[in-house]
């Protein structure tokens, strides 16, 4: 893409209503828009790097057999009503409309009751089972503050995958499947050194559910973390008890801030028993089918990526969620340099690469502010200067050397 034809424009001031990093960073180096709090809108560079996000969620979430779908936001009270989830009062965060006819709908915020609603058309024999759908898409919460920038939307994209098994067995086994599927994603978008599996409060059916935290100091929750171990408790279960069931030694754990950029949940039979999601087992006695959910938020990830990955200058993003592999920046202006700078870029897309070209008819310094602020890992500055040893200079965004490289 040539930076000339990039509508968003980079801004020198801190957006005064933004108190987190994340969405400071966004706004002034123009990947997001803010609405209204905690609803943001995603332009071109920030597009990218959502979608990148996403894909290697789908490419893990593929790996372990997962099927994408995608399921409406408008919500039937009905379902929600058999699992008594419905009610404000159970259900603190739902948005609700009306259509002109006074029915009232509600705005998905989750969306176990219509996908267990869903499956009842395709389980019916043990034959059926497993299955693991999965989606990308929009959830509502009314969430009481949202103050962390695209960590915490009252719009945001979940990844959720809901698991249908025949036993428990069949279940754990699936489970466990998606706490190495989980780490390979968040390494993948660079924060895998940071990510740590956490003991959260499980629910009925099993003791615990887990959480991916992200160690950050913008990150809301706090966790109990065993560096050796490589694995943390969530405040909300720590207790002596659950440590005692853990092997975890206090003296060997560290208070730290964390995100949840997602999480694993074993469900049981709490939504498929009310909704009757049945399946008949081998001697054709009716069984319950046995439900787990996975959630990630792209979102979330993607702001909680840029609040590890900056400095002074602006964002530093990882290779694999960048928004292009490479910043070509042109400080030519004879036409003969200019030629060589198109030449150059050219190639480098012609060999694959995603190029952000910066041909604008701006200053060095501008150039390069914004190539700072924007992030992307590498950037090829080519000038008279370079053209002169038919080589183009290659600097990494977080590093300070650079080396000049031929042609
Ligand atoms: P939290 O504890 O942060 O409120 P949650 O436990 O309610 O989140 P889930 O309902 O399990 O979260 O959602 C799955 C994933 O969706 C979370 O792990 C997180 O990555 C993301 N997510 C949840 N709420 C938000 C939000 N308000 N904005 C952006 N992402 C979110
Ligand atoms: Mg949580």
């Amino acid at each position: 893409m040539r930076q000339s034809q990039l509508f968003t424009k980079t801004s020198k001031q801190t957006p005064k209503d933004e108190v987190s990093t994340n969405a400071q960073l966004l706004i002034k180096a123009g990947f997001i828009h803010k609405e209204l709090a905690g609803a943001y809108s995603y332009l071109p560079l920030g597009l990218r790097v959502l979608n990148k996000i996403n894909n290697i969620i789908r490419e893990e979430m593929n790996i372990i057999g997962g099927q994408e779908i995608f399921l409406t936001s408008l919500q039937n009270p009905e379902l929600w009503k058999r699992t008594d989830r419905w009610s404000d009062e159970i259900v603190d965060n739902w948005f609700k409309t009306r259509l002109k006819n006074d029915t009232e709908l509600g705005l998905a915020f989750t969306h176990e009751e219509p996908l267990a609603n869903l499956m009842k058309n395709h389980i019916n024999s043990y034959k059926d089972l497993p299955c693991y759908p999965y989606q990308i898409q929009t959830k509502f919460r009314n969430e009481l503050r949202s103050k962390s920038g695209i960590m915490r939307c009252r719009e945001f994209l979940m990844k959720d995958l809901y698991s249908f098994s025949r036993t428990q067995e069949e279940h754990d086994n699936f489970y466990e499947s998606t706490k190495p599927a989980y780490l390979k994603i968040f390494e993948r978008c660079g924060l895998g050194d940071k990510t740590f599996i956490t003991f959260a409060s499980g629910g009925v059916f099993s003791k615990y559910s887990h959480e991916f935290q992200t160690l950050t100091e913008s990150g809301e929750d706090i966790i109990y973390l065993d560096r050796e171990k490589k694995i943390a408790v969530n405040k909300e279960v720590y207790t002596d008890e659950i440590l005692a069931s853990l092997e975890l030694n206090k003296d060997n754990l560290e208070e730290v801030k964390a995100v949840e950029v997602g999480n694993i949940f074993t469900l049981g039979t709490k939504y498929s028993e009310p909704l009757g999601l049945n399946y008949n087992d081998k001697d054709s006695k009716q069984q319950t089918v046995i439900m787990g959910s996975y959630g990630i938020g792209p979102g979330r990830v993607m702001g909680t990526i840029a609040e590890v990955h900056n400095d002074e200058n602006g964002l530093i993003w990882p290779e694999e969620v960048a928004p292009f592999d490479i910043h070509l920046v042109s400080l030519c202006k004879e036409e003969s340099d200019v030629k060589k700078a198109d030449e150059l870029y050219t190639k480098l897309t012609s060999e694959g690469k995603d190029v952000l070209y910066d041909d604008r008819n701006t200053s060095a310094g501008a150039k390069f502010a914004d190539s700072d602020l924007i992030g992307i890992p590498v950037r090829y500055v080519i000038s008279p200067k370079t053209l002169e040893q038919g080589s183009v200079e290659v600097k990494k965004r977080d590093q300070e050397e650079s080396e000049l490289v031929k042609l």
